[in-house]
């Protein structure tokens, strides 16, 4: 899924939740949840890691995902009274800490990310690689239509 998606949904744990401790962990387990669902971003993700071809377009929608998430953040930071900006935080890192940390590993390649990159990538490919891709532009607006609606939540 998107940045902005794991950070919508990790805000909104941490606003069920009311406790940063739960935020945190409610949002982390969101994100490899929702990995599940295909997303369009498989055949890119393997052509980066595994096959290494057209590996600027996949740093390239990297940098724009998370660009656009930090603008997002920041609007709904700046236009809503967030009830408490502790927990609202605390979700969202723990939303999209499973990113960074697989990013990490993809930099890195440090065994002590390896099997965390393990553990998200069981969760990111397990329809996937049963069933199949969605289409990326299909994903995408699909999840434009779902952050549309979970903001209205925050
Ligand atoms: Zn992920």
């Amino acid at each position: 899924m998107t940045l902005t998606t794991h950070a919508t949904l990790g805000a909104l744990i941490g606003k069920a939740t009311g406790n940063p401790v739960l935020a945190f962990f409610g949002g982390f387990l969101s994100h490899l949840l929702i990995d599940m669902i295909p997303h369009g971003d498989t055949g890119m993700s393997d052509n980066f890691r595994v096959h290494k071809t057209r590996q600027t377009r996949a740093v390239a929608y990297v940098v724009v995902d998370a660009i656009v998430a930090i603008l997002f953040v920041l609007v709904i930071a700046n236009t809503r009274d967030i009830d408490s900006v502790r927990t609202f935080t605390w979700g969202i890192i723990g939303g999209v800490l499973p990113d960074l940390l697989v990013g990490l590993y993809e930099i890195t390649k440090t065994p002590l990310l390896k099997w965390f990159n393990i553990v998200h990538f069981f969760f990111h490919d397990f329809f996937v690689k049963r069933r199949g891709d969605v289409p990326l532009y299909y994903a995408l607006l699909a999840q434009v239509v779902l952050i549309a609606y979970l903001q209205t939540k925050l």
